[in-house]
This record gives structure tokens, sequence and C-alpha cells, in this order.
């Protein structure tokens, strides 16, 4: 290489000659060490640094943080097995664990489970009859009045009767098989084809219906990724806000996508676009908006998003799950709002649960894409399948042809016209409710509502009181940490007479009376999102949450004794 570089430079190139006259020197010694080694010896060694090296670059590209975090986490993990406290740890676990499944054999009422099949099957009549008396009764709190923060987003009598009606003709239908049920083929092409129009898609704009939010966004991302193994990148990541739905954790889980989670705004809760542009690099394999996000309710800037999208040329994904019936409203309901959907060139995906503000009833959702190049990436085929050609364009295999009956009955029914008249009583509903929480002088709104949620915090006291006393005048709320708040999202049932007033007026009163007493001790729920938020090992909190699941679960008729041990 000296040879080479000093007959192009030319030979009496000061510089050069100067800077090897330093290296001379040094090569020698390095050839002199390497001498003590034969030529196999030095090809194996360089082998496996260059593995190990690999190893290492990969170890800190899976890193989900940093690697203080990482290794704090580890000394945490560490330390858990530690005799003394691993036995602590274990029995706290124990005592949770206890409590949970006595939570939930009190809301049993004293109803024993059932264990086996009856041997004689009890027939119509008394099947019906053993649910209303022995099932219904479980259910305390009153939905219907509105008491729940989001959930139930409007059920009328009108639509439980047509859906119903809807469910009897086509309980038996699965659209995997297009060829014996013609009919819901086509009523599954015209919701999705409905949907689309509604977010201004062309001709190319296309979609699948889905089981709900979190199947459409996991379907997204899933296509991404293949768009981004396609194009050879090895190791896809995606960059979203840190308030978009865990849904995109559970993808990037599931399908080995590393996540960013860009942090937002600290007064707007919107994602600042520079901010998240800095997380792109050449392995992005997506990036997303929530339109809007489901604990503060604002909506991320989509236009500049898109303009991102375009000259990175990377997918956008809007999710539009949570609030996607009121925005595609809201502009003939009289309310503005920037540009959202396919109108901006940069949005190639739009979730959107009919489920939701759509009021069809559970498991229904419409994932769009902007060409059907990116659809394809959704779809999964096993063509030498011993049982035949196989092709899904989701997650399930057969599905229920009744809930996409269901929700085309429902999008039918209600037109266009119906969805602006409860759109607009909706938006009213929540800007009541947001000028009073502004006026209550001890909250503070976490961020200005652009929809249906009211998100708010207090300075003054823990929030996570206020959640308890809500909880006690019979209110239903969400808890949100990082950081603390509490929020209401608004739905059709608040909007009947009187519903908003009864909150208002109740969350006055909470307030007062916390401000007027000593700090009392803080009820289950307040006390988990108090005592969690400074532990660096957050497995050991899933831990937790999986023993509620568990619970759920559980089907013994008395609780396990104290301390068995046992998980
Ligand atoms: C509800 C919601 C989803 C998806 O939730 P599912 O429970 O799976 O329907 C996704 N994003 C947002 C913003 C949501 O509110």
């Amino acid at each position: 290489m000296k040879e080479f570089l000093l007959s192009r430079l030319g030979h009496d190139n000061t510089l050069l000659n100067e800077i090897f006259n330093k290296i001379d020197p040094i090569t020698q010694q390095i050839l002199t060490r390497l001498d003590r080694y034969e030529r196999w010896e030095l090809v194996v060694i360089s082998v496996l640094m260059t593995y190990v090296g690999m190893r290492f670059r990969y170890f800190l590209l899976d890193l989900d943080k940093g690697l203080w975090d990482y290794m704090k986490k580890q000394v945490f993990k560490l330390s858990k097995k530690l005799p003394f406290l691993n036995a602590k740890i274990m029995s706290e676990l124990d005592k949770t664990k206890h409590g949970l499944e006595e939570d939930i054999l009190k809301s049993n009422k004293g109803e024993l489970f059932v264990q086996k099949l009856p041997s004689l099957g009890l027939g119509i009549d008394k099947t019906l009859e053993t649910i209303e008396q022995k099932y219904v009764k479980l259910n305390d709190l009153n939905w219907k009045n509105g008491a729940v923060s989001g959930c139930v987003y409007g059920a009328d009598d009108n639509l439980t009767l047509l859906t119903t009606k809807v469910y009897e003709k086509f309980a038996w239908s699965n659209p995997m098989h297009a060829d014996v049920f013609p009919d819901v083929r086509k009523m599954e092409a015209e919701v999705v084809r409905m949907v689309c129009n509604l977010f201004h898609g062309d001709e190319d704009s296309c979609g699948t219906m889905t089981t709900g939010g979190t199947e459409s966004i996991m379907l997204a991302c899933k296509a991404y990724r293949e768009l981004a193994y396609s194009k050879g990148i090895q190791r896809p990541e995606m960059v979203v806000p840190v308030t978009a739905h865990a849904a995109f954790d559970k993808a990037a889980n599931f399908f080995r996508i590393k996540i960013h989670h860009v942090p937002v705004d600290p007064i707007t809760k919107k994602v600042n676009p520079k901010v998240l542009k800095s997380y792109i690099n050449s392995n992005t394999c997506m990036i997303a908006g929530s339109a809007p996000n489901f604990p503060h309710g604002s909506i991320d800037p989509i236009e500049q998003l898109s303009k991102i999208a375009c000259d990175y040329k990377i997918p956008l994904h809007v999710d539009a799950c949570l609030g996607g019936f009121l925005i595609a409203f809201m502009q003939d309901a009289g309310f503005k709002l920037p540009l959202f959907d396919f109108r901006l060139p940069g949005v190639t995906s739009i979730s959107c649960d009919t489920h939701k503000y759509g009021y069809t009833p559970k498991g229904s959702s419409v994932i769009m894409y902007r060409s059907t190049e990116y659809r394809k990436n959704q779809y999964f085929s096993a063509v030498e399948w011993p049982g035949g050609i196989y092709v899904s364009p989701t997650f399930a295999g057969s599905r229920a042809g009744s809930l996409i009956a269901m929700t085309w009955a429902t999008l039918m029914s209600i037109g266009h016209e119906g969805y602006v008249k409860i759109t607009k009583d909706i938006i009213d509903t929540t800007r009541y409710i947001t000028k009073a929480v502004e006026e209550i002088k001890e909250l503070k709104l976490m961020a200005r509502p652009d929809v249906s949620v009211v998100a708010f915090e207090s300075s003054e006291f823990n929030i996570f009181r206020l959640l308890d006393d809500m909880t006690s005048k019979g209110w239903h709320l969400n808890a949100l940490q990082n950081p603390s708040g509490v929020h209401i999202a608004v739905t059709k049932l608040h909007t009947l007479p009187g519903v908003a007033e009864r909150f208002v007026n109740d969350l006055k009163s909470a307030v007062k009376d916390i401000m007027s007493k000593d700090d009392r001790q803080l009820g289950k729920v307040a006390a988990i999102y108090c005592s969690t938020q400074s532990i660096p090992d957050k497995s050991i909190i899933a831990d937790v949450a999986y023993l509620f699941l568990d619970a759920c679960y559980n089907t013994k008729d008395k609780p396990i004794a104290n301390g068995s041990g046992k998980h």
C-alpha cells in the first residue's frame, strides 16, 4: 500500500513520507509480534474477533434502552435472586395473588364455578334462565347510564335489536368460505370501501376488516416488516410517539421489530416531528402517529409526519382506532381539524375501530392501506399445505361472518347524517366537561382535548385519590401514568340528559372533599400506580399484572391458603 500511495502521490510528498516514518516502526512491531502465530491461527482469531464484535453490536442494537438502563435492570434482577429478597418477593406475590382471588370470588356473589359439562344438557329455557339468574346479576356497574369512561360507546336499544336480528341470520357464516357465504364476502368489501371513503382513500385504497384495533395495528406493523425484509433490512425498527397505543409494543414483541418511543411535547402531548425524525435510521420500517392518542386525546401533527414519510420514503401509519368515527365527521359537524387521512401523500395506512365510535358490537375494526401493494404484505399463504392451498387476509383463519354483517348493518342504519349528529353531541359534551375541569383550580388539563378524551392531573393532591373518590361515586375512569393522571373518554352514553352535569358535580365535590380532608389511605388502584413508577425492573410489575390475569381464569371456589409458595 505504501508503494502504491507513493507512486500515485509522488515520492517527494513530504507529508506522506512523514506519516509513513511515524507508522513504519509500529507496523514492524506488530508484525514481529504476529510472527509468533501460525497463519491459520491468525485467520481463526480474526474470524472469532469479528464474530464477537458483531454479536456485541447486535446486542447493543437490540437493547430497548441504553446500556446503563440494561445494567441497572440486571442488578435488580440478580438481587431478586438473593435468598432473603427472593423469599420476601415471593411472599408479597403470594399475598397479592391471594387478594386478587378473593376479589374475584367476592364478585361471584356466592355462585360456585361450573367445573364440568352438565351430564344432561340444560336445554334452551333452563340455560337462558341460568344466565339471567346467576350471571347477569354479577354486574354491578351500570354502564348504561354513562358511568364508564370509553368501554361501551353507545348501545341504544334500537342497535341492540338490529344487531341481534342480524346475528340470528349470520351466526353460522364464515368469510373464509367466500364461495359458501357470498353475502358476507360482499358486506366486508363494502364496509372497507365505505370506511376508506370516509378517510378520502382513492380507487387504489383498500383494506380488510379485523377483530379490533389491536389486530388492525399489528397487521399494519407486520405488513411494513415484510416490506422492510423485501428491501433487505434485516432488523426492522419502528418509530412511534410514546403516547401511541400499546398495540404497537405488542406488534414489536410478536414480530421482532425494535420499537423507539419518541417523547412528546410536555404541554400539548403531541409528538414533535423534529424529535421523531432524529430516531429514524436505515433500519426504520415505519413511523406512526395517533389521531387522537388514547391517554390524552390529542392528535399528533400528521401533516408534518406525512412530509417526513415522503422525504425518507418510509410508510406512515395513522392510528385512528379510537376516534376514527369522530374525526371523519367533525368537519361536517362544524369543528375544524388539520388533515389526518389519505389526502396527505405520506399516509400509507389508517386503522379505524368500528367497535368504538362506529357503535358496532365488539370484535370489529378496519385496517386501510393507500394501495394493494401494502395490503399484499399483510396477507399470509401456505401454498404447499397438504390441506390445500391456504391463504388468509388477517390473523384468524375462520372468522365470524356475523361480526361483518352486524357492522355493515350498524353503518347502514346510522348513516352519514346520523354519525354527524352523534359526533356533534359528543364533541359538545367533551367541550362542556373540558371547560368545567378548567374551572376547577386544583385540576389541570394534561392536554387540550382535540376530540373526545379529557385528561387531567393535579399539583395540589395525588390525582389517584380523585380516581378513588370518583369510583366510590359510581364512576369508572381510566388511570394514566408517566405522568400520573386520570381521563374520561366521552361516549354517546355521556351525551344523555344529565350525565355530563352529574359527572361535573361529582368531580367538583370530590375535589372539595380531598382538599378538606387529611391524607387518607389510598385505594388499591391508586396504591399500585403510586408504587410502581419508581421500580427499575418492570418485570416485577408484569408479574403482578399477570397474577391478575391468572385470577380471572381461576375456578377454585375457595382461596388457596396464604403462603403456599406456588404461582
Ligand atoms: C382502543 C384503541 C386501540 C385498539 O384497541 P382494541 O382494544 O384492540 O380495539 C388502538 N389505538 C387507540 C388510540 C385506541 O384507543
